[in-house]
């Protein structure tokens, strides 16, 4: 099934607002097996709709429209799918009286409100479970399909995921079913390099992503039945994961943190962290997963040497020597918050997250990571990395490491460097 994407709104051209939704369609639509062919953004305007409709049904069995289905005037997208579908609009019974109920003990409803109760005739409704407009999916006469969406994305992501996506997948008369593998410390470019036979298979079908730090392979089959499509899957996951070896830190996991702290848990561990240039986002990453209290002791944010020294026991003399962004400085901060907390594991992250303050030793991009477990402290050093980054990027890739090099500790894996940081110093 080829689909396209269609969005709606002159905030859109401007600018002004950042088209987020097509981007949740596109990863949905990936994720159901369904292929999109183009994507395009058109303002309020009926007559540029109109032509951008025709000619995605002219190449697309699916058109996806977002935006334009409210009550304000310049929300034309109904009216004019509907001409294109030759689709009457008229009153939806259901969506009218859902409406009004939503309206009661609000501002009376008035006629532009009832408008959005106006579907084309035959459509199938989508329920607006946040908001007011209903979307809805009509069959044009040669047997292609249009879904209209809302805009805004709170509306939006539950509707594609509760409505549209079983409305498509029944549609499309095969079950998909997809895994995504994903890996830390691996480069999307090598990445694809070790898969490269895989991912031109048409079923299934095998992507890479890259997102920040991290690379995910998802792989996607098509049969006539779960099982058929799992089995399908199954041999090829475990292919890639074979290639990819000890940086696939899950499949059908929700991240890197979710992992570590399921393994703190089921080894009835505590970790405790004291971040410098990191600024607490490990803490924060581990914390953002639910049940994190029964494994977090204790997040610091140790940023001057003073709370260095006070809250950590990092000695004076240690920081006048090494400096306050070294390795004898990050494994002293992994066992003090250890000692500290009374965590069995111990987090110290040191660095120079720019975009100031580099010097030619000691450069913006050089991060000590060290974790303690009473017995060893393992420091990793990040080194810069070829091009420039942000200051968000570096942080974002110490505090991924830091987990990453929990996670390996919790695996019983090697606590070797990720591909891309620089050699390891295991003291
Ligand atoms: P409403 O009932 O709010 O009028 P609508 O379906 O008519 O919904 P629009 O009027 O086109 O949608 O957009 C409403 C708001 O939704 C926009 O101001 C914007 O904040 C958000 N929005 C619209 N389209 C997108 C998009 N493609 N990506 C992200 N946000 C969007």
């Amino acid at each position: 099934m080829n689909a396209e994407i269609i969005s709606v709104g002159t905030e859109l051209l401007l600018g002004h607002t950042i088209n987020t939704d097509a981007a949740f369609v596109a990863r949905e639509l990936s994720a159901i097996g369904v292929n999109l062919l183009f994507a395009c953004t058109v303002g309020d305007n009926p007559g540029r709709l109109r032509d951008a409709l025709e000619e995605a049904l002219g190449r697309s069995d699916v058109v996806i429209t977002t935006g334009g289905l409210g009550p304000t005037d310049d929300d034309l997208t109904k009216e004019t799918i509907a001409s294109v579908a030759g689709a009457p609009l008229k009153i939806h019974e259901d969506s009218l009286r859902r409406l009004e109920s939503y309206f009661k003990g609000r501002p009376a409803m008035g006629e532009n409100q009832r408008k959005q109760a106006m579907l084309p005739e035959g459509a199938t409704v989508f329920p607006n479970d946040i908001g007011t407009a209903p979307g809805c999916g009509v069959r044009t006469a040669s047997g292609k399909v249009i879904v209209m969406l809302p805009g805004p994305p709170s509306e939006l992501v539950p509707m594609l995921q509760h409505y549209v996506v079983p409305f498509l997948k029944e549609g499309s008369h095969a079950v998909i079913h997809s895994c995504m593998i994903r890996t830390f410390g691996l480069g999307e470019g090598a990445g694809a390099l070790k898969i490269a036979d895989l991912t031109d298979a048409a079923n299934p079908t095998a992507a890479t992503y890259a997102k920040e730090n991290e690379m995910f392979v998802r792989v996607t089959a098509r049969a006539e039945s779960e099982e058929a499509a799992e089995a399908l899957c199954r041999p090829v996951v475990e292919e890639i994961c074979r290639r990819y070896g000890d940086v696939v830190y899950g499949v059908d996991v929700d991240n890197l943190e979710s992992v570590v702290v399921r393994l703190l848990s089921e080894k009835g561990l505590h970790l405790a962290t004291a971040e410098s240039c990191t600024g607490g986002l490990v803490a924060k990453l581990i914390t953002d997963v639910s049940g994190a209290s029964e494994v977090f002791g204790m997040g610091l944010v140790t940023y001057a040497n003073e709370a260095k020294m006070k809250l950590l026991g990092v000695p004076a003399a240690m920081l006048e020597e090494h400096g306050a962004v070294s390795e004898p400085v990050a494994r002293a901060m992994a066992e003090g918050v250890r000692e500290v907390s009374g965590s069995e594991l111990g987090i110290g992250i040191t660095g120079v997250a720019g975009p100031t303050g580099g010097t030619p030793e000691k450069p913006v991009g050089l991060i000590y990571i060290a974790l303690s477990d009473g017995t060893r402290t393992w420091v990793r050093r990040m080194t810069p990395p070829g091009r420039v980054h942000g200051r968000g990027w570096l942080r974002d890739r110490a505090a991924g490491t830091a987990l990453d090099m929990v996670r390996r500790y919790l695996s019983d894996l090697p606590l070797e460097p990720v591909q891309s940081a620089g050699p390891a110093t295991t003291l």
